[in-house]
């Protein structure tokens, strides 16, 4: 049984795959599929984006699909950049230009003003079956430089005071311990074999 990771993201992709080890799928990125066009997400929320995306990939491959939507919000920039997390200094422009906008808008905010957290929303999307979804935060602050090259995104920012380090001074094992993400895919793994479970059983009785 397949089980398609609907993101182009190599960070998300990378932590995704090393979170939804031992589950009975084959799991797929989209890669396998580059003739499906571009997503749009248009949606105003996490879980809307998430939908967005794991219907539409399946719906257009019959497969199950998993989808994340994630992103940060910063308490002193009232959640943004929130959904726009991806495209915080403007579409096309990347990870390195969204660190330097935040710094920038960041710039003369003391530590403790600094609070922020990452979401991430999964939802999981069946033939015939209603979406699912599981949700993920962490709460850390934003660093007043970048630090670590590991990771991806905002995680050089993304300072967590019980562990001393940003994200991106972490191993993934460290991240993967603690992160957004596998507080939601623990959650969404335990979905994943029910669903695992009932397809069988659906199988067995055709
Ligand atoms: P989307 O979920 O593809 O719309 O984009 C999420 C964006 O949020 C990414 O491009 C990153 O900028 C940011 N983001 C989400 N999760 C993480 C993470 O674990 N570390 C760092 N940045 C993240």
């Amino acid at each position: 049984m397949k089980l398609i990771l609907a993101t182009k993201n190599q960070g998300k992709l990378a932590e995704m795959q090393e979170l939804l080890t031992d589950l009975p799928f084959e799991l797929v990125s989209l890669a396998a599929y580059p003739e499906l066009p571009e997503i749009e997400e248009t949606g105003e929320s996490f879980a809307e984006n998430a939908a967005i995306k794991a219907e539409k990939v399946m719906l257009a491959t019959g497969e199950l699909v998993l989808a994340d939507d994630s992103g940060l919000e910063v308490d002193a920039l009232g959640g943004r950049p929130g959904v726009y997390s991806a495209r915080f200094a403007g579409a096309g422009q990347g990870d390195k230009a969204n660190n330097q906008k935040l710094l920038s808008e960041l710039s003369g905010v003391a530590k403790k003003g600094r609070t922020a957290r990452f979401q991430t929303v999964v939802a999981m999307a069946a033939p015939g079956r209603e979406t699912a979804f599981a949700v993920g935060c962490v709460e850390g602050l934003i660093a007043e430089e970048e630090r670590g090259d590991g990771g991806f995104g905002y995680d050089p920012l993304f300072y967590l005071p019980l562990a001393d380090k940003t994200f991106a001074q972490m191993t993934p094992q460290e991240k993967n311990q603690i992160s957004h993400r596998a507080e939601a895919l623990a959650k969404a793994k335990e979905v994943l074999r029910t669903m695992a479970a009932d397809i069988l059983k659906q199988d067995t009785a055709k």
